[in-house]
């Protein structure tokens, strides 16, 4: 079975996780968010594909869920005594080896795909890894401009890192993603598979940014194949992170079944709920979309790999 997952960061990771578990036969191929990516100290840092690349390839700080196990932060703190920053952005001496050779890559002309592969030539992930395209992509977020009366846009980084997302999002606009082609392998991949998913990843900056890019959106509806989805809003309110202020800035309220339906039957064919949201389940029906409530908490392999199994058993009922 081939399946194509629309992955972010730590949500996207740790469903992956499960997935393979639950399949350990499919042949599975992500397509990474790169709107997250942001030039730091003349490297370009992809978290998004790191945190897929590491947590696959058993390199993941666990507990905090990105960056590297057993990290020391020797190059920030020299960084620091020089007074170059950002220091909002923790970037470990292990994860700095990453970004370098990343970054060489790229300056001797290989494109990200072709980086990524480099990169995943060591981690061994056991899925095809491709950013959702090779050109520069950079999510911005419009916020009030605190010196002034008008509004500025800062960096998607810069707003969930440095603020934390502690001031409203009045738009969130993937910068260059109207400009950008699918890297290569991602149409073909989609047009390829039995199945596509969506793990509880941020719906407007890591799903959202990936279906921004010209074609991937009609690729997957047009796939003729079942896509289902997991909801990362569990009880009206993200289950980590502040998806809630990104999903506001787009109109969309923080729950279960707005995130069904702001995908949209045209897109979505099954979507899954927690629980706890058992209630939203007719009303995601009515829209057109086939829904089930299940417990959707990542606690440990376990319960991820039983969410993966319920999302391709969905995923089969849809197909008919
Ligand atoms: P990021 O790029 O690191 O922010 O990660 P993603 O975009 O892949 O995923 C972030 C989303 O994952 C957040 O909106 C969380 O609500 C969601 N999430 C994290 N852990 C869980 C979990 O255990 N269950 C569910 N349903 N969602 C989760
Ligand atoms: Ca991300």
């Amino acid at each position: 079975m081939r399946i194509v997952v629309l992955a972010g960061g730590i949500g996207g990771a740790r469903f992956l996780r499960g997935l393979m578990s639950a399949a350990p036969d499919a042949d599975i191929t992500v397509i990474g968010n790169t709107g997250d990516d942001i030039h730091l100290f003349g490297l370009k840092v992809c978290p998004d594909l790191d945190t897929v690349m590491y947590t696959l390839g058993g390199g993941i700080h666990e507990e905090q869920g990105w960056g590297r196990a057993g990290e020391t932060f020797a190059v920030k703190e020299e960084l620091a005594a020089y007074g170059v920053g950002p220091e909002w952005f923790g970037l470990g001496d292990r994860d700095f080896a990453t970004h370098i050779v990343r970054t060489q890559m790229l300056g001797a002309g290989y494109p990200l795909s072709a980086v990524t592969e480099a990169l995943c030539a060591r981690w061994q992930p056991g899925v095809r890894l491709l950013p959702m395209t090779d050109d520069r992509v950079e999510t911005h977020v419009l916020i009030d401009d605190p010196e002034g009366e008008g509004r500025k846009a800062v960096h998607f980084q810069e707003y969930w890192v440095r603020l934390r997302a502690s001031v409203p999002a009045h738009a969130v606009v993937p910068v260059g993603a109207d400009q950008a082609k699918p890297a290569p392998g991602v149409l073909e991949a989609i047009a390829d598979a039995d199945v596509v998913l969506f793990p509880p990843s941020n719906p407007v900056v890591s799903v959202g940014t990936i279906l921004a890019v010209p074609g991937v959106r009609e690729a997957i509806a047009d796939a003729g194949v079942p896509v289902v989805g997991l909801s990362p809003i569990v009880g009206d309110a993200p289950v980590r992170g502040m998806a809630d202020k990104v999903l506001a800035a787009v109109g969309v309220e923080s729950t279960a079944d707005a995130v069904a339906k702001h995908y949209g039957s045209g897109l979505l064919d099954g979507w899954l709920v927690d629980t706890v949201d058992a209630g939203v389940v007719e009303e995601v029906e009515a829209a057109g979309i086939r829904c089930r409530a299940i417990p959707l908490m990542m606690t440990d392999l376990k319960a991820t790999a039983a969410m993966a199994a319920e999302a391709l058993t969905l995923a089969e009922e849809v197909r008919g």
